[in-house]
């Protein structure tokens, strides 16, 4: 990841005066490395670079930090603050109806997000009705129909034959008569931008006087995301973008991008195929997605303020000479305790949340963190230090004094020995298991 590159890159810096303009220049060039591997456009990660160096330079380099997790965290703000800096929201406060007008490309999803959207509103209180006005490909009227009456939604009886912009004014109207608050509607794309689509839409937008114009965009796609962003602003004026498809293994190269050339806030982005994948933008959790080094700067954070340093210190020295044992098992669970959730946790961890087995792992919730220390209270300080000889009567002794069944005891052996076997995998990366026990 970038963080465990400069790492390298200031390895020799540590704890030395200033960042200077030299030691400095090696750094940006993984940074945009980094940036380009994440699909950012070529032009926006070299303008981004500039201004994190004129950031960088002269900073003291601060004690608790190493210098390249300093570049890290100035190049991590910056993102942030080109990102957006703040969660944006719909402003829905105008005249009702008020109309939602989604546009972009083809298969971008606009038809889905407009069912995430409905259903989110609904949850909020509000009664939205949803109108098909992609006339050109039968199924698409079909298609959000069907996702209206999954949810219980009304949905505008438009038909293949109308004018587009006849249907969004009967739909004002309908909704007018029919109670709802809140219109979205659904528009056409293409597989290109294309001026024929654009007046379409601009026709559109004249006629019901949207309160947001979100500009869907499929965050898979790459440097074209530019282009028709840019097209799409220009002639539509959006007012902000929603992000598609951030479940699967795009870096979020896209967002920035796009956020780049609309200067228009990106508002939610989805999750995945489902009605409730839809989340709000968090543009600190997409600056490290890009960034490729997971919530670092939180975890360093929560680990400065929770982790008894001597101890963390004491124990990565341990783990190198005598490897991990269930005491330090259970010490590590008391220390997760106190600083959020198992899985949580394990996102946070540079390369761990790429780790194929961590999908397989189980995931321990509060009250079974619980339980996993009560088994290993319950067993003899010669069984902690060794796993090896929990035979079946030491296994249902130990299920009893803790109140559990040889089930759990089996499933917290096998937890350990899983993370054992990870944690084989990472040791002597920077970054990797001496981040987590706060040694980076
Ligand atoms: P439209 O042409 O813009 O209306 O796009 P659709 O809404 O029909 O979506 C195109 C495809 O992308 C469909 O297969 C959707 O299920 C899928 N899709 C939309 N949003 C997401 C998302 O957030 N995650 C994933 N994994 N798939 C999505
Ligand atoms: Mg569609």
């Amino acid at each position: 990841s970038l963080s465990d590159r400069l790492h390298d890159v200031f390895k020799q810096l540590r704890g030395h005066g200033r960042l200077t303009e030299e030691n400095i220049q090696e750094a940006l060039r993984e940074v945009r490395m980094a940036l380009l591997e994440a699909d950012v456009n070529f032009k926006v990660a070299k303008e981004f670079v500039a201004t994190v160096a004129e950031k960088a330079i002269g900073q003291e380099v601060v004690g608790s930090l190493a210098p390249g997790q300093q570049v890290v965290k100035v190049v991590h703000d910056q993102l942030v603050e080109l990102l957006g800096g703040q969660t944006a929201t719909l402003d829905l406060s105008g005249r009702q109806p008020v109309v939602i007008m989604m546009v972009g490309l083809q298969g971008s999803g606009k038809t889905t997000t407009s069912g995430k959207l409905a259903k989110m509103l609904q949850g909020k209180g509000r009664k939205p009705y949803l109108v098909p006005a992609d006339v050109y490909r039968p199924a698409a009227i079909e298609q959000l129909t069907i996702l209206g009456q999954s949810l219980g939604v009304g949905v505008h009886p438009s038909a293949t034959d109308q004018d587009p912009v006849a249907i969004c004014r009967q739909a004002v109207h309908a909704a007018q008569s029919g109670g709802y608050d809140t219109l979205i509607i659904d528009t056409a794309g293409r597989l290109h931008v294309d001026q024929e689509l654009m007046a379409e839409l601009g026709r559109i937008k004249d006629a019901v006087q949207p309160a947001e114009i979100l500009f869907v965009a499929d965050a898979m796609t790459g440097q074209d995301a530019v282009t028709v962003a840019e097209k799409f602003n220009l002639d539509l004026a959006i007012s902000g973008v929603i992000l598609t498809k951030m479940d699967g293994d795009a870096r979020g190269g896209a967002a920035l991008s796009i956020k780049k050339v609309t200067q228009r806030p990106i508002k939610f982005v989805g999750m995945g195929e489902g009605l409730d994948a839809l989340e709000p933008f968090h543009p600190d959790r997409v600056a490290s997605r890009i960034l490729g080094m997971g919530d670092v700067l939180t975890l360093i954070e929560k680990a400065e303020a929770v982790v008894d340093k001597d101890k963390a210190e004491k124990l990565a020295k341990k783990l190198k000479k005598e490897g991990f044992s269930l005491e330090d098992f259970l010490e590590q669970i008391q220390q997760i305790k106190k600083m959020g959730s198992l899985e949580q946790i394990m996102g946070m961890i540079p390369g761990m949340s790429r780790l194929k087995q961590l999908k397989d792992m189980p995931k321990p919730d509060e009250k079974e963190l619980g339980r996993v220390e009560a088994i290993i209270n319950s067993m003899t300080i010669k069984e902690r230090r060794n796993h090896a000889i929990l035979n079946a009567n030491r296994r249902t002794r130990i299920a009893k004094g803790s109140g559990t069944t040889v089930q759990d005891v089996n499933k917290v052996i096998k937890s350990y020995t899983d993370m054992l076997k990870m944690m084989k995998q990472m040791s002597g990366k920077p970054g990797g298991l001496g981040a987590f026990v706060g040694g980076a």
